[in-house]
């Protein structure tokens, strides 16, 4: 069984899972957080699957390009681009991923705080 096929995200795109899906095109689907942590909160994700940014290839590039389009999109939709807004990509399981499926975390309408993590030598 490969890592495609037991992966949640990928079931979230292929709609054989149910996801609040708030855009979507032929390449990236946006979808609200189950457990969101924002007012907004919405993950965006590519299609296909990829594991996460070390696994992206060169020729996927256009679609890495296409995340961040639908960020934009996002902003648009909800009145975001001159406020602003937090875009997150955890990076396997020290920096918090726990889906393995690239996803963005679109994130606004909360205090944002940073640095956003304390460093392991100061603790
Ligand atoms: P990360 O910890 O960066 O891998 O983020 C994974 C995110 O996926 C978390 O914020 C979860 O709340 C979210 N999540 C997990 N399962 C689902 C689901 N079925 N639908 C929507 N979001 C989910
Ligand atoms: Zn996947």
């Amino acid at each position: 069984m490969n890592e495609s096929s037991s992966c949640l995200f990928c079931a979230i795109a292929q709609k054989k899972i149910n996801a609040q899906i708030v855009a979507e095109n032929s390449s990236v689907i946006a979808f609200h957080d189950i457990n969101p942590v924002a007012d907004i909160h919405i993950l965006i994700i590519p299609k296909i699957h990829v594991r996460g940014v070390n696994n992206i290839n060169h020729n996927q590039a256009d679609i890495m390009g296409d995340i961040f389009m639908m960020a934009q999109e996002l902003a648009d939709k909800y009145a975001l681009k001159e406020h602003g807004y937090r875009l997150v990509v955890n990076t396997e399981a020290g920096a918090g991923q726990s889906v393995f499926h690239l996803h963005v975390h679109f994130l606004a309408g909360c205090e944002f705080s940073w640095p956003p993590g304390v460093s392991l030598s100061q603790k």
